[in-house]
């Protein structure tokens, strides 16, 4: 049924870049014939999801929304990949983002962009459009995203859908293709928060193939998603999250969701944390400078697109003749953004400054948890703009991650889940839940009460 839908609605979509037909119907027989053989099932045996291109998957084209990796067929499965399909999870097909996950928009897709189903001339967020678009469009009820400044949580805002960034370390990097390693998180998206907590469950836990994985139980997310509740809690409202640039809808329904809160035995706490405000330019040092450092294998020897190689040039020459046809305009702006910032001389002054404020962030963090149990907030200051309407203008874009690049910084766990439509333009807003690393099952708890 999710095959013959993409059918129908992807062409005016473009929420897949590519669909495994014969993969997903032979991984359905799978499960099928242990059912039959009366194995036992795991609660998302059987059901459809559309993942993300950064994750590798053994024999299926992953091309991270890029030229540059254009006919490149990975050897291998990401640890997502696998424990998707130990868990007997279908995998429909491979999903649009922003080339290499760098965009709110996914307008930086090397294939073209991808339309918001709520209103296809706007656009869907990113740089995971193509996944929050297959949930709206009911391409696919479970989907995979990454995370590194909000990819995961503004798309899931824009479209009306459940978006979590685990905390950082709970879900394997191991073949998830890189853009800022200390930042990027893999997770859940899907359009309820217990199908989030179901997959966010089939695909957590310690990965020895991952140094950054996290080696201790995964927090009992599914369990709280059962029972949602935010009685006796303590609610944080932090004051840089609102003022300036937000959309009257999206603050009159976030206010509601706060009144709801209040309404449900919470306890609504004002928070001050100052260097949020300066969370956007750190962001946009540190994650150019890792991309710079984790984009240079693609060196036209190792993967798929080489230009140029005809017997007369260097190596060099064919690196650098792929490197101008394969990567985008916004990829190379950040290599060059990168380098330059971690070249000796600026070094201190930028990539040193950069990671100074996130440890003030983290501070500012711990000393709010220390008041409450989660934070909640807009997951983005609009609604989904219309497609072109930012794509020339870099900072205008990168406004859209303004309340999610603080979680990133600091690691901790965080979902945006639909909180009504704004009145002004009938689109979906997100309200985002902040938690403590480790405590992603109090998204959940939170989630579940006020869906
Ligand atoms: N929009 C942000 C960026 O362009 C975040 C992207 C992401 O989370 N992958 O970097």
């Amino acid at each position: 049924a999710h095959l013959a839908r993409i059918e129908a609605v992807d062409e005016k979509v473009h929420a897949f870049l590519h669909v495994d037909r014969e993969g997903a119907l032979a991984q359905a027989r799978a499960v099928d014939e242990k059912r039959a053989r009366g194995e036992k099932l795991g609660p998302l045996a059987g059901v459809p999801l559309a993942l993300k291109d950064i994750f590798t998957t053994e024999g299926v084209p992953t091309t991270v929304g890029s030229k540059i990796l254009e006919g490149w067929i990975p050897p291998y499965d990401a640890t997502v990949t696998k424990r998707l399909k130990e868990a007997g999870v279908v995998i429909l097909g491979k999903t649009n983002m922003d080339e290499f996950a760098m965009g709110s928009s996914t307008e930086n897709s090397a294939y073209g962009p991808t339309g918001n189903p709520w209103d296809l001339t706007r656009i869907p967020g990113g740089s995971g459009g193509g996944s929050s678009a297959a949930l709206a469009a009911y391409e696919a009820p479970l989907a995979i995203g990454t995370d590194t400044g909000g990819s995961i949580r503004q798309p899931a805002a824009v479209t009306g859908t459940v978006g979590v960034k685990p905390t950082y370390g709970g879900v394997s990097r191991y073949g998830m293709v890189a853009f800022s390693s200390s930042l990027d998180q893999g997770g859940p998206c899907a359009r309820t928060v217990l199908d989030a907590a179901l997959l966010h469950e089939a695909i957590a836990g310690h990965d020895p193939l991952d140094s950054t994985s996290i080696d201790a139980p995964v927090p009992q997310v599914v369990e709280a998603a059962r029972n949602g509740s935010v009685q006796g809690m303590r609610v944080g409202v932090v004051k840089q999250f609102r003022g300036e640039g937000y959309q009257a809808g999206v603050v009159q329904r976030f206010d509601e969701s706060v009144e709801l809160l209040k309404s449900l035995g919470a306890t609504v706490v004002e928070l001050d944390c100052p260097s949020f405000d300066l969370g956007l330019s750190a962001y946009y040092l540190i994650a150019p400078s890792e991309c710079s450092s984790n984009l240079a294998r693609f060196d036209a020897m190792r993967y798929g697109l080489r230009v140029g190689d005809d017997g007369t040039k260097s190596a060099e020459e064919v690196t650098a003749l792929t490197r101008e046809a394969g990567f985008g305009d916004e990829v190379k702006r950040r290599v060059m953004l990168g380098t330059y910032a971690l070249s000796s001389g600026y070094y201190d002054a930028y990539y040193g400054s950069a990671q100074k404020v996130r440890t003030l962030i983290t501070r500012d963090f711990e000393k709010a948890f220390e008041q409450v149990d989660v934070i909640v907030s807009p997951t983005t200051p609009t609604t989904a703009f219309p497609i072109g309407e930012r794509a020339d203008d870099p900072m205008a874009m990168y406004l859209a991650d303004l309340c999610t690049i603080p979680t990133n910084l600091a690691g901790n766990a965080a979902m945006s889940l639909p909180c009504g439509l704004a009145p002004e333009d009938g689109l979906p807003v997100g309200l985002q839940i902040i938690a403590p690393a480790m405590k992603d099952d109090r998204l959940y708890k939170v989630g579940a009460a006020v869906e």
